[in-house]
């Protein structure tokens, strides 16, 4: 039977006259219908948040993070389900929708152990100051698509241990796994405090504007997240924005080649590339420059090959969505026309009768100034540059949309911590494949970002920190 899908307001499914589809990028077989929220299904789960907020805002840490213990059991419960979902409407491998499962009961389980706890700020003889954290109100959670689960539970674990409600909009690519897991969490918190809408740009901008909503939770490109900035401004809404990094990878001269191979090459063609800290350019030691890219090129055709077969054990699959495939196939044709060498990959037509498949591509020293170099590519294309001078290969890394994510191998503790404290990026990875942490905060910086979330320290923006003067 085809499973259904619904918006969920107040602990209710509802279904809509307006329905999508999403395209298996694995496959191009049209899903299954998914309902369209209307205005006013936003205006009622807005009604329901408010009405909840009351008691909701009052329980507390403890009574909260036991219904998070309970959210992971939903997850861990309907895993299989989960990840099946997923599997279709992202065209991950197996391997890799487990992933997004497991990372998203890893969340919960996470805020089930970790808050905001009030803290004494100033004491003396004559007075005292705590600071407290109380809840914002509703918070809408505005999602991208390169992992529906993980990229909205943070935002919606992070709102309900700090006592707020969330409405989530999962992207309008991967509607399906986030609703059903909605679905499947009904009855756990009170009616209100977690709700889906699905839609597209008309109800996230609805949602940056709309008095009722507290605080937007965004994660996608800069250039939406330049609109949500402004549009928030009119009703000065709390903001985070988890937005697009063009993250440099930097390696030295010294780095243990055996080891730093592998790490780059998964660092760049994980997930083919969809991932927001993935290793987006490489700047490699003029010194090792051939031998790293004769080894990354026979690792990358070894482990990131095509695997029609989603159950083949592959951290690698299609680009998701039509969109984003054109942006990629553009960026490589972009490279093929003016004569860039291309070390691997390249094809762009007829990669595969269906799909959005295109293969691991490699480009040696394309210039710093093509488009594959400044933009994000967030797919599976990845240049590798080289660098003989430190001080030059810091400034190249520091490129205004590049303040996310950065890596930097070295034998050379010291040498790889200066560099990476010189790189304007929210997280650097040292010898280390560039994956997020949900114990470590996460932003990004500059065009990358507005705030954080993960860690204790994300949840600092899901609060007002308040603060009680005593007299003593
Ligand atoms: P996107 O900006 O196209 O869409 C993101 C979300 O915003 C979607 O839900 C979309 O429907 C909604 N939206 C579109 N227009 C809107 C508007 N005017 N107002 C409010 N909401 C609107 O991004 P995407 O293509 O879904 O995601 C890919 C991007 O996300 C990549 O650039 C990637 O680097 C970035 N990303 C960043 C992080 C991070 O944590 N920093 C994580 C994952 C992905």
């Amino acid at each position: 039977m085809q499973p259904q899908f619904y918006n969920i307001i107040n602990d209710e499914l509802r279904g809509s006259k307006d329905t999508h589809r999403v395209t298996d990028p694995r496959t191009e077989e049209e899903l299954w219908p998914c309902p369209i929220a209307t205005p006013q299904d936003f205006e009622d789960a807005v009604a329901a948040a408010q009405q909840a907020f009351t008691a909701w805002s009052q329980t507390t840490v403890p009574e909260r993070q036991a219904l998070l213990v309970k959210l992971a059991d939903v997850i861990r419960d309907n895993g299989d389900e989960l990840a099946s979902i997923l599997m279709k409407e992202t065209g991950k491998s197996k391997i890799l929708a487990d992933i997004d499962v497991q990372a998203g009961i890893a969340q919960c389980l996470y805020y089930s152990q970790n808050a905001l706890a009030d803290e004494i700020q100033h004491e003396d003889a004559h007075s005292k100051v705590v600071a407290t954290h109380v809840p914002l109100g509703t918070v809408a959670a505005i999602c991208p698509w390169n992992f529906p689960l993980i990229l909205s539970n943070i935002k919606v674990v992070s709102s309900l241990v700090t006592g707020n409600c969330v409405i989530v909009k999962p992207s309008p690519f991967t509607p399906y796994a986030v609703m059903r897991w909605v679905e499947l969490s009904r009855g756990i918190l009170p009616r209100g405090v977690f709700q889906v809408l699905n839609g597209g740009a008309d109800l996230g901008a609805a949602m940056t504007a709309h008095p009722g909503i507290a605080k937007i939770s965004f994660t996608g490109t800069i250039a939406t997240g330049k609109k949500v900035l402004a549009a928030c401004a009119k009703t000065l809404k709390r903001v985070t924005l988890e937005l697009a990094g063009n993250n440099a990878c930097i390696v030295c001269a010294d780095a243990d080649l055996d080891a730093a191979v592998p790490s780059v090459a998964s660092g760049g063609f994980f997930n083919a590339g969809q991932v927001c800290v993935a290793a987006k350019r490489v700047y490699v030691h003029e010194s090792v420059y051939d031998e790293f890219l004769r080894r990354l090129v026979q690792e990358v055709e070894g482990k990131y090959g095509i695997r029609e077969d989603g159950f083949a054990p592959s951290v690698f699959g299609p680009v998701d969505n039509r969109v984003q495939y054109e942006v990629v196939k553009g960026i490589i044709e972009d490279c093929k026309s003016k004569g860039y060498e291309i070390v691997t990959g390249g094809e762009t037509e007829g990669v595969k009768e269906k799909g959005y498949w295109l293969p691991p591509t490699i480009v040696a020293r394309p210039p710093e100034e093509s488009l594959l170099v400044q933009e994000e590519q967030f797919g599976p294309v990845l240049p590798i540059l080289s660098w003989s001078d430190e001080d030059d290969v810091v400034k190249r890394a520091n490129l205004a949309n590049a303040g996310l994510g950065a890596s930097v191998y070295s034998a050379d503790l010291a040498r790889a911590e200066r560099i990476a404290r010189r790189l304007e990026a929210g997280g650097v990875w040292i010898n280390h494949p560039e994956r997020p942490n949900f114990g470590a905060y996460f932003s990004g910086i500059k065009d990358s970002g507005f705030g954080g979330e993960m860690g204790k320290q994300g949840l600092l923006s899901y609060a007002h920190t308040k603060c009680l003067h005593y007299a003593k």
